[in-house]
């Protein structure tokens, strides 16, 4: 984005009386370098289809568009659309006003005429970080690549590994659905206002074809969501949460047979464990 553009950019919130919402995470990014790191980062190229979730002041947005991208843009604050209507005049960009944790990106996607696959890039706002991904990823959406602005201690979770404080049900979960990666960390002076956090690119995959084989998702997810419940307990105990009706006797049985200590805990269990304790208990 030309230095004028900017310079533009915040002459015309300025302008228009905008004020940051905290309630709907405004963090704005208007370092020109950066943006265009993202950009590349995220390998947008001519012809790609993305949607951009909270474009803000469309300053993301500017730089997608400079890669001759299809673009539409999600953002909740009514006050934000005549703004990005007047800076984002390019035929490519569609903008929608709405909530993006209730809208269904293939249908919208399809009604605005975007061919499938396509990207979701965006700088997220933190409020809604994990219900967004998490949404993404299990509506099993036509999205071929998710890069994204999280906090950094969200990064730090999804990517965690095994016995980490880091690790939870949602690194878990992330792991089944995509293949997560941190690009790069972004210190939290570029943003305006300065948040109280720091940030980081990251990058999530959808898998075609998920890592290990389960015969019952939901099941599985009840497990890890039940092992993860209740951290102090140990995994014979937690599981007991599953369903309550089940001897302890028997889980515990499952867990041998998978060859699990029963004293564990549920963070010191691998994707494949718990993906071994759902298969085995489907057959009980
Ligand atoms: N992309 C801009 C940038 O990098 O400067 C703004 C990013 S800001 C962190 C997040 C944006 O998401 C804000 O514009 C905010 O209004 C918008 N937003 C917040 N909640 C939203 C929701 N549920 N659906 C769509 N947009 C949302």
């Amino acid at each position: 984005m030309p230095e004028e553009v900017k310079i533009k950019m915040r002459d015309i919130l300025k302008e228009q009386g905008f004020h940051y919402k905290k309630k709907w995470g405004q963090n704005f990014i208007f370092d020109n370098n950066l943006l265009k790191r993202i950009v590349e980062a995220a390998g947008v190229v001519s012809g790609d289809r993305v949607v951009e979730i909270g474009p803000g002041a469309g300053t993301l947005t500017n730089e997608l568009i400079k890669k001759s991208a299809q673009i539409l843009v999600v953002e909740i604050d009514p006050t934000l659309i005549p703004i990005l209507e007047d800076v984002l005049q390019d035929d490519n960009v569609v903008i929608v006003q709405g909530d993006a944790l209730k809208i269904n990106m293939d249908e919208l996607t399809k009604a605005n005429g975007f061919q499938w696959p396509y990207k979701v890039v965006a700088n997220l706002p933190y409020y809604i970080t994990t219900p967004l991904i998490m949404g993404l990823l299990e509506s099993k959406y036509q999205i071929e690549d998710i890069v994204v602005m999280v906090q950094k201690e969200v990064a730090d979770r999804l990517t965690a590994s095994p016995d980490t404080k880091e690790y939870g049900a949602v690194t878990i979960a992330v792991r089944y659905y995509s293949q997560p990666e941190v690009l790069f960390n972004i210190p939290r002076q570029v943003f305006r206002p300065i948040p109280e956090v720091d940030s980081a690119l990251i990058r999530l995959k959808p898998r075609k074809i998920p890592p290990v084989q389960v015969q019952d998702e939901k099941l599985m997810f009840r497990i890890i969501k039940g092992a993860f419940g209740q951290r102090r307990k140990t995994l014979l105990n937690s599981l007991l949460s599953v369903k309550p009706e089940m001897k302890k006797e028997d889980i515990k049985k499952i867990l041998e047979k998978a060859g699990i200590n029963s004293n564990t805990r549920g963070e010191a269990l691998s994707l494949e464990q718990f993906a071994e304790i759902a298969n085995l208990w489907s057959n009980v």
